[in-house]
């Protein structure tokens, strides 16, 4: 039965403390921080979309230069903060780390990242300044990922930012999507207020792009836009039964849980989760430690394709989340509606899947998955959509913004269609990570200062 209130406030505390905690001693820091090689060409600068200098910040901190360090990261990555918390780093910096090639434990990056980054912002080291005011007038769609890190980099330049948010918080889906044992809405409110505490950005919350104002009178009133307004909702199933109470949107799941106490979200006692993305795991592993019974992630292809990652399947695996691979959601069945159903929409009772099976390589030697017609029942209460999202289309085209099924199309990474309007992050990407919406944000920047001045 879906409920809220299932744990104690003891258990929900526990369930969604830091998952990666930091270190506990100065001296842990330390001893981590020598044990990097400061290879030269390093591969874990490489592989970081930002291009953190990541042997020069740990050789920071092994001579205690930690303002140094901070630094050296808040320059390429001005979240570099929020990043060593959610950042997959065992796709990037630390997955590139030479130590994977001796078969050791490789550096551990993101811990020595947030060591450096939360003493600059508890000490609100303020370490870069604003140029003098240049008279120049950016306007920025969002103020997630990709709108602060355009914002930050503007107003070093002396330009005077203004950016326009829906929401009535910053931080965009590190404030309202991401799972809260990674990072939590107090530690999103800190990094905006420490980004902006440069100056020259004012963030107008509660004013959306299409309701409250108009991509004209932005071109108007600015000499240029950065349009940052990430992607939409869960992608539908299309399927049967997909309205019925209980068949929930990833998304608006964790939002809800990131706007309220844990224990006034409601969760089932058998709940299905349909994808395998970050996403998914995300919204299986938080319905669990919300006190679902059971939950099951169900992905259409197998283990090889999933698109997160092997340590965030070892964490749903962990909380004790179930997989059924290479199956797909074909319909949602549900009780009648009750007199006492508000909406009248009945009530989810079973996901019937159809099971999958490789068929033959293609030229590239892939293998897709093609369907058996066979199916499968599961017993569940709750169903949560996560198979993606879906971008912004009708936004892209009241506006006329050239786009791809919603996608902002842009041309040198960052310039859309119309003149002085640039865009990035997710809405032109449809959807990566933090630390790519932050490069996004400050190429945008750069094109825009090329264009201004
Ligand atoms: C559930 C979930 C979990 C994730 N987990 C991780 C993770 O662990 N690690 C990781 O690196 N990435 C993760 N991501 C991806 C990451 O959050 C995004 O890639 C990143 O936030 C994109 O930044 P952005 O600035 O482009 O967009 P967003 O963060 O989406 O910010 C867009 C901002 O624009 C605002 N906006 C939208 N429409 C309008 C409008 N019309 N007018 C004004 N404002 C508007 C929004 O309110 C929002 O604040 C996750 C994503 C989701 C959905
Ligand atoms: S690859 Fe590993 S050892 Fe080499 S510089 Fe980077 S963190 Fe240090």
């Amino acid at each position: 039965m879906i409920q809220n209130n299932r744990l104690t406030t003891e258990q929900y505390g526990q369930n969604f403390s830091d998952i990666h905690p930091p270190f506990e001693t100065e001296d842990a820091a330390l001893v981590e921080a020598n044990r990097c090689l400061f290879c030269y060409d390093a591969p874990c600068t490489k592989s970081c979309p930002t291009g953190i200098n990541v042997p020069k910040f740990i050789k920071q901190i092994t001579t205690e230069n930690i303002k140094g360090s901070a630094h050296t990261i808040f320059s390429s990555n001005i979240m570099g903060a929020g990043c060593s918390k959610v950042c997959p780093v065992e796709k990037l910096c630390e997955g590139a780390c030479v130590y994977n090639l001796m078969d050791e434990t490789p550096i551990h990056i993101a811990k020595l990242q947030r060591y450096s980054t939360e003493i600059a912002m508890e000490k609100k080291w303020q370490l870069f300044d604003r140029k003098p005011s240049t008279g120049k007038k950016v306007a920025i769609v969002g103020a997630g990922p990709a709108g602060l890190s355009c914002a930050h980099t503007l107003s070093r330049e002396g330009i005077d930012v203004t950016i326009y948010e829906k929401e009535s918080k910053g931080g965009g889906l590190m404030t309202y999507g991401i799972a809260a044992y990674k990072v939590t809405p107090a530690f999103c409110e800190d990094e905006v207020n420490y980004i902006t505490s440069i100056g020259g950005i004012d963030i107008k919350y509660n004013q959306e792009l299409g309701k409250d104002i108009t991509l004209e009178e932005l071109q108007a009133n600015y000499d240029a836009v950065y349009l940052a307004f990430g992607v939409g909702l869960a992608r539908q199933l299309e399927i049967p039964g997909e309205d019925l109470n209980g068949v929930v949107d990833a998304i608006s799941f964790i939002y809800e849980l990131r706007t309220n106490n844990y224990s006034a979200l409601a969760v089932g006692d058998k709940v299905a989760v349909i994808g395998m993305g970050m996403t998914a795991i995300d919204a299986a592993t938080q319905a669990k430690r919300l006190g679902a019974k059971e939950v099951t992630l169900i992905y259409r292809r197998t283990q090889e394709e999933m698109p997160c990652t092997e340590h965030e399947l070892n964490i749903a695996k962990l909380d004790g989340c179930n997989i059924i691979w290479l199956a797909t959601p074909k319909e949602v069945i549900g009780v009648d509606a009750r007199s006492d159903d508000p909406v009248g929409r009945g009530k989810v009772t079973q996901l019937i899947c159809e099971t999958m099976k490789l068929g033959d390589p293609d030229a590239s030697g892939r293998r897709s998955p093609v369907p058996t017609g066979e199916t499968i029942a599961l017993d569940v209460d709750m169903v949560i959509k996560a198979a993606g999202q879906m971008p912004f289309e009708d936004m892209a085209n009241i506006n006329h913004l050239e786009n791809r099924n919603g996608k902002l199309t842009v041309k040198e990474k960052t310039a859309t269609n119309l003149k002085g309007v640039f865009a990035g992050g997710d809405c032109v990407n449809g959807g990566k990570e933090v630390v790519d919406a932050v490069q996004s944000g400050k190429d945008g920047a750069k094109a825009i200062l090329n264009f201004i001045f």
